[in-house]
């Protein structure tokens, strides 16, 4: 606010039900809470919204928030999914407005009569107060066309759930296509829009991207739409993010900018005489992450983009910036800052490689070296504290450990499974009653999908549901017993091999597992299966069933690391 020139407005948008109904107003008024699934109402987060009490208490709160200095505070609901099963609320939900992320019925009509109602009576004594509300999870989906909301409301569109690489309304992006009937819809509804723009990549936050075409055209469209307050979620890795962070705070300062006009003075200023090489390194990953069939967040999807071609192509364009800022101490620690972004790619793809060859200590090495230099970066303050490192740590760290101990002497890696399996998505789940486990099942009709090379969605298999995987294995002759060990699988699963069932892993949880998921293997965490009394030595059929019927937010599912066959002592 005080550098950027313009003044402005802060404009919140938290969650923040609990600040105007805080949980211990339960005991003197519980019809304010909202009923859970259990039928019974609880002093909790979320709110019975249609109570007329309720939302007159509420509205009473915001503006007392208001007196007390909040010029524009928020009334998003609750983080959660916590929605009032009330016969009263439910009724106000349209059954014909579907949630896409979540197959579930939106309750955003609900929602946005109870923000209308609020805004409307906070309005009357403070018309210049700006409300805002999130549109995220199952109320993301504008109500049908009504009467406008309130003026004074901002309905601030969260696209927590959609791809974050590509343009809104991209014409190669299913995502991004989607969204704009969503934008279009809050616009014609709501006086304000305000917009959440994620600028990196969930479970990555290590690949370097530059979103010069999405902020681009982003920006002016949803200015054109009535943009009032905008937030950019981004992570200060400035080896991979640098840029963009520049140019989304540019266009927010001024949406009819010249994006390409910015940059240019961008590259000059800050490359001097490397600036030709150094756009150009930018610049092409733009250009590449734009051409990626690929709409899945976190670094599996991103990744796509980095290969070996591609990142010698990137070390051609830094070699030539590095040789023209030769000269200047600050101009060549610059180029430096990039080519360590870009070694990330480097060594995250060289990590993968040693993982699909089994070399899970190969690719620790790997690991170790890049989280030591990335923590080095994060000294000179060039990267996040936190999450310069927080994904790898949290992601990779398990699956190599687990690889690491599973292929430790005295055991003994006996094969790798392929990276190809047959595949079918199993649309009615009765894929063990038309025995797909069963190693004489005819797959030849089933395509062929890629596990841990490529993400499903960037080969257009992407679907929620229960996934199938078969592969043939040739088992070589050994003394000690046989295991399957999975580096990752996104879903619940159940692995078979000749048609017997692997006894189920044991793995540690906070909660016993509910009775369906008996003998299935949880969502992305690496496990072994013994399979010494199914296996035997030359040919063997795995087949391997995958509920992701329940997504994540990163849109992967099915296999999505190496699977080895291992040998342990009896
Ligand atoms: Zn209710
Ligand atoms: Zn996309």
């Amino acid at each position: 606010k005080a550098w950027n020139g313009a003044g402005g407005e802060d404009i919140q948008h938290a969650h923040s039900w609990g600040r105007y109904v805080p949980p211990a107003l339960f005991a003197e008024h519980p019809e304010f809470f909202a009923v859970g699934k259990d039928g019974e109402r609880r002093g909790g987060g979320w709110l019975c919204t249609s109570n007329p009490d309720l939302r007159k208490h509420f509205a009473d709160r915001v503006s007392a928030a208001i007196a007390a200095g909040q010029r524009n505070p928020s009334l998003s609901p609750t983080d959660g999914t916590g929605y009032c099963q009330c016969p009263a609320c439910k009724a106000q939900d349209d059954p014909n407005v579907v949630e896409p992320s979540t197959g579930l019925v939106s309750v955003s009509r609900r929602y946005a009569d109870f923000f209308d109602a609020v805004a409307r009576q906070v309005g009357a004594a403070h018309p210049r107060s700006i409300l805002s509300f999130y549109c995220y999870a199952d109320y993301t989906q504008p109500p049908a066309p009504g009467r406008r909301l309130a003026p004074n409301l901002c309905a601030f569109i969260a696209p927590i759930r959609y791809c974050r690489l590509h343009a809104i309304g991209d014409p190669r992006c299913p995502s991004r296509t989607q969204e704009v009937a969503m934008i279009e819809g809050w616009a014609a509804l709501a006086g304000h829009i305000g917009y959440y723009n994620y600028m990196y990549n969930l479970a990555d936050a290590t690949l370097p991207f530059f979103k010069f075409s999405a902020l681009k055209h982003d920006i002016p469209y949803l200015k054109a739409r009535g943009l009032t307050a905008l937030t950019m979620e981004v992570l200060t890795n400035w080896h991979i993010y640098g840029p963009h962070i520049y140019l989304g705070v540019r266009l927010a300062y001024d949406p009819a900018a010249d994006a390409g006009a910015v940059m240019e003075d961008y590259w000059q200023k800050f490359y001097g005489p490397a600036a030709p090489h150094m756009k150009a390194y930018w610049m092409g990953l733009d250009e590449a992450v734009g051409r990626l069939p690929c709409h899945a967040g976190s670094f599996f999807g991103l990744a796509q983009v980095y290969t070996p071609e591609f990142i010698a192509e990137c070390r051609g364009r830094l070699a030539k910036a590095a040789e023209a800022a030769r000269a200047d101490k600050t101009l060549a620690g610059r180029v430096a800052l990039a080519a360590d972004g870009l070694q990330n790619a480097a060594d995250y793809r060289a990590m993968c490689e040693a993982m699909s060859r089994a070399d899970f200590a190969g690719a620790r090495a790997v690991y170790d070296r890049m989280i030591a230099r990335i923590q080095a970066l994060t000294a000179q303050g060039a990267a996040n504290r936190e999450y310069g490192t927080a994904y790898l740590e949290r992601f990779i760290a398990k699956v190599l450990a687990a690889g690491q101990a599973a292929a430790a002497p005295p055991r003994r890696v006996l094969a790798v499974l392929p990276d190809a399996w047959r595949f079918a998505h199993d649309e009615d789940g009765q894929g063990l009653q038309r025995r797909w486990h069963e190693p004489d099942f005819d797959d030849s009709a089933w395509t062929r999908a890629s596990t841990w090379q490529k993400p499903l969605d960037a080969q257009g298999l992407h679907k929620t549901g229960v996934l199938w995987y078969r592969a043939r294995l040739d088992v070589p002759a050994r003394q000690g017993r046989a295991a399957l060990f999975f580096a990752e699988v996104d879903g619940w699963s159940e692995v078979y091999v000749n048609g017997r069932k692997a006894a189920a892993p044991a793995v540690e949880r906070r909660s016993p597992l509910p009775p369906e998921r008996e003998g299935q293997a949880p969502p992305r965490t690496p496990f072994e299966v013994d399979v010494a009394d199914a296996v035997r030595t030359g040919p063997n059929v795995v087949a391997v069933r995958v509920d992701h019927a329940k997504i994540t937010e990163l849109f992967l599912g099915g296999i999505i690391r190496p699977v080895v066959l291992v040998e342990k002592p009896q």
